[in-house]
């Protein structure tokens, strides 16, 4: 069976366009695939970026990238799509895309991040619909008091960011996350509530029952909802995915390494992420391209 390119690479951040450079220097082909219409992932929306050196900001290192594969000639195809589903054999690897087709490789790697975590997506809590996450609302769309869904980081930036909003925050957060809201706990407006479970219903106000770290129930009512509960992984069905949803490289099949945020909790960085695709790129090249060629 013919394949699209040796190595097929989902998500073009960092991770994925340094396993496509990587590829091309070893002389494999490769098809990275991303739905946006340009690769650089996350680092579009980095505004500072202090710890790589020679890019001031994101953008300017995504350009810089995006510039390295054009002149990478035949060696590197980029396609615009969204992969639903990854598969690996004996011989080859399969990406599925969202329009139904397919694209074949002799290897792949993962690299799709990490997104903004939905209400719907976290165990304890429990609401019908997704609110918006408070980095993306200022003081004039919230009401007087307002329920804010997780401890990250965020929070401290906003209400730095909006140091005359006359906002009360009720903040809820697991108990694992107490040292996120550390820096929040002395601002005046902000009320922190360690919680097992949180419960939302009506439509504003919003009802809202919590069941506290210690066991002990809470009712209320507030005018806004708003999320700050972070990242969680992207993990494509078809990956091996461990108990905190990353997906660790050790745990995929021989064919499949992941790379980048999506591989570890730990050390999310544009350094990390850009040595993580390259290395991805040499292991699968070591683990089979090298005999063939
Ligand atoms: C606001 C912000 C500021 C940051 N500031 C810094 C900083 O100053 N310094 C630093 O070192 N790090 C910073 N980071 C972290 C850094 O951006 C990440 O560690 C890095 O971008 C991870 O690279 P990646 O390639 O693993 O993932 P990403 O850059 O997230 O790229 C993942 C790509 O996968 C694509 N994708 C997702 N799902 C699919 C799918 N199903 N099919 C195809 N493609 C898919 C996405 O569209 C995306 O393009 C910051 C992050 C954020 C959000």
């Amino acid at each position: 069976m013919t394949h699209d390119a040796h190595l097929i690479i989902v998500g073009a951040g960092p991770a994925g366009c340094l396993a496509a450079t990587t590829a091309a220097s070893v002389g494999m082909t490769s098809l990275l695939i991303d739905p946006a219409p340009a690769p650089g992932g996350t680092l579009w929306r980095i505004g500072h970026l202090a710890n790589w050196p020679g890019f001031p900001d994101g953008p300017s290192y995504a350009r810089a990238l995006g510039e390295n594969l054009a002149g990478l000639d035949n060696y590197c195809s980029y396609l615009q799509a969204t992969v639903v589903r990854v598969e690996a054999g004996a011989d080859l690897v399969r990406a599925f895309l969202a329009d139904g087709t397919s694209v074949i490789g002799e290897v792949l790697v993962a690299a799709t991040g990490v997104h903004t975590a939905k209400s719907s997506e976290v165990p304890w809590v429990a609401c019908s619909e997704d609110f918006t996450e408070i980095a993306r609302t200022s003081p004039a769309h919230l009401g007087p008091r307002t329920l804010v869904l997780g401890g990250d980081r965020p929070l401290g930036t906003w209400l730095r960011t909006h140091r005359d909003a006359d906002r009360k925050l009720t903040v809820c957060h697991p108990i694992r996350d107490t040292y996120k809201v550390e820096e929040v706990r002395s601002d005046p407006r902000v009320e922190l509530l360690p919680v097992q479970a949180v419960a939302v219903s009506g439509t504003g106000p919003f009802q809202i029952e919590i069941v506290r770290a210690d066991n002990s129930q809470e009712a209320m009512e507030v005018d806004s909802v708003v999320t700050n509960i972070g990242t969680l992984p992207t993990a494509l069905p078809g990956l091996a995915v461990g108990t905190d949803g990353f997906c660790p490289s050790a745990s995929q099949h021989p064919r499949i390494v992941t790379a980048g945020d999506l591989s570890a909790r730990d050390g999310q960085r544009v350094s990390t992420a850009t040595g993580g695709g390259a290395n991805a790129a040499l292991t699968l090249y070591y683990r089979f391209r090298r005999q063939a060629v």
